[in-house]
């Protein structure tokens, strides 16, 4: 029976490992548990032959979960996998140890780990973190939900020769499940709002889950959260060791801000670190995501100066209210990536009126875009709503706004163009996943940028 609290003396080559799904991070978590020598199983659901391909020389079964996963020491179960199917359950019963990739790639590191959760919001702060350790002259690998496996760097931590490297980990709430002796330096929490209730059974259950990395942070460690988060300011106002940023000054916040600049210091004699104008990251929500990583960076001992000029240098990153272009005086912002109520209202209200919005895709789970109609009020003047969910968006919207149904995606393209005058802003902030229609939201935002160019070609 493997020893949980005494990994480093395990004996890996007496170590059975299953490892469930065979995605991007299953895949790494294989390929570093080979690599310290135990003997890996992989199981997978799907048996395409891109899948098959992917899992090359590993003992594996494909097309579904059989019981030889259960002859193992303990499971590596992939993020994506929901906790309910009986594969789970049947490990659950024999007692058979259930690991995150996360948890399991932490085993093999003592390089100090910076990690960031939230509902939205978090590609653009760790990339933003990211970049400040670099621009302090640091080697940060970074990883997690944002495309690299945790356990892919740690594996290249292992087998080259860079030296003292920091890990900044994107973390959803599927991947702080099953966690248990992870211990990153900094743990932020950057919001709180409702997501993925398709798979959690309230809000409240899937705050649980973010709200779990607050007790993670190791002895010398530091929480960094939003003070401004009713969820988070309730919870974590008590937890020791913590430090908070906020756009009202809520708390004792290292960095302040007025209306035109970020500082610290005196309000009579402040030492500035950056100017709005100075940044080309648009909206209170970026600015939110931006006070979110200078305070961790700050935490973890980034020098000023590297996170004043990451602020200053940082490009927004695609499909996040991302400025595409203008036609006839009509500018186009991509922000596909906002597949929730929460991302698209911080959306809408980065802009002062004249919107015309594309909403629709699909719907997360009973979605009650009812929620939008405050922040569309006075900025919003019509919407074109499409497909799966486009129908009942229009339901729900049609009494306060101008709605106009579209069932595929071009479509509400091409109507919003049509609908456009100059002056106007055409705004992709969809509140639904992509998924009935693309394979992902960076298709979605793609096909946009693509219609975006033909229709300006046509002008
Ligand atoms: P995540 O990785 O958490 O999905 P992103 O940085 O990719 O976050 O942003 C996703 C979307 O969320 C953006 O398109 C934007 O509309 C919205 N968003 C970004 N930052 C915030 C924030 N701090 N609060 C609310 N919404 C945000």
């Amino acid at each position: 029976m493997i020893d949980f609290n005494n990994i480093s003396q395990n004996n890996w080559a007496d170590t059975r490992i299953s490892i469930l799904g065979a995605g991007k991070s299953g895949i790494a978590a294989g390929v570093l548990g080979a690599h310290v020598g135990a003997n890996i199983f992989i199981s997978e659901s799907d048996n395409s032959p891109d899948i098959i391909k992917n899992i090359g020389d590993f003992k594996h079964e494909v097309g579904g979960h059989s019981n030889t996963v259960l002859d193992a020491d303990f499971l590596v179960k992939s993020p994506g996998i929901p906790n309910d199917i009986p594969i789970i359950k049947e490990c659950e019963n024999q007692k058979i140890p259930i690991v995150s990739e996360i948890e399991f790639a932490s085993w093999f590191t003592s390089s100090p780990i910076l990690a960031l959760t939230g509902s939205n919001g978090k590609t653009t702060t760790v990339n933003l973190l990211h970049e400040m350790c670099i621009s302090d002259g640091r080697t940060s690998l970074l990883g997690g939900n944002i495309g690299m496996p945790f356990s892919e760097n740690v594996l290249w931590e292992l087998t080259s020769n860079i030296t003292n490297p920091i890990h900044v980990l994107e973390l959803s709430s599927f991947q702080l499940e099953h966690i248990n002796t992870f211990s990153p330096a900094i743990a932020g929490i950057l919001n709180i709002s409702a997501d993925h209730l398709d798979r959690y059974a309230d809000i409240n259950a899937y705050a649980a889950e973010k709200m779990k990395l607050a007790n993670q942070i190791n002895d010398s460690g530091w929480l960094v959260f939003n003070a401004d988060d009713p969820i988070l300011a309730e919870s974590l106002q008590n937890t020791n060791r913590s430090v908070v940023f906020s756009l009202t000054q809520n708390g004792n916040c290292i960095f302040k801000l007025n209306a035109t600049k970020v500082y610290t210091g005196e309000t009579d004699n402040p030492d500035i670190l950056f100017k709005f104008e100075d940044t080309k990251l648009k909206g209170f929500h970026n600015l939110q995501n931006i006070l979110a990583a200078a305070t961790m960076a700050h935490s973890f001992g980034i020098s000023r100066e590297a996170i004043q000029n990451t602020i200053i240098n940082f490009t927004p990153i695609p499909h996040r209210l991302e400025w595409v272009g203008s036609i006839h005086n009509v500018d186009y912002f991509n922000d596909s990536k906002a597949t929730n109520i929460a991302a698209a209202t911080a959306a809408i209200e980065s802009f002062d009126d004249n919107l015309i919005l594309i909403l629709g895709g699909q719907d997360k789970g009973s979605t009650d875009f009812t929620q939008l109609i405050p922040c569309m009020e006075n900025r919003v003047h019509s919407i074109i709503a499409y497909g799966a969910a486009g129908k009942e968006i229009k339901n729900q919207l049609d009494e306060s706004f101008m709605v106009t149904y579209c069932e595929y995606f071009e479509d509400a393209m091409l109507t919003a163009n049509d609908n456009s005058k100059p002056g106007d802003t055409v705004l992709l902030s969809p509140a639904c996943a992509s998924f009935d229609q693309f394979s992902s939201y960076e298709q979605r935002g793609n096909t946009f940028v693509e219609i975006f160019n033909k229709l300006e070609l046509g002008n």
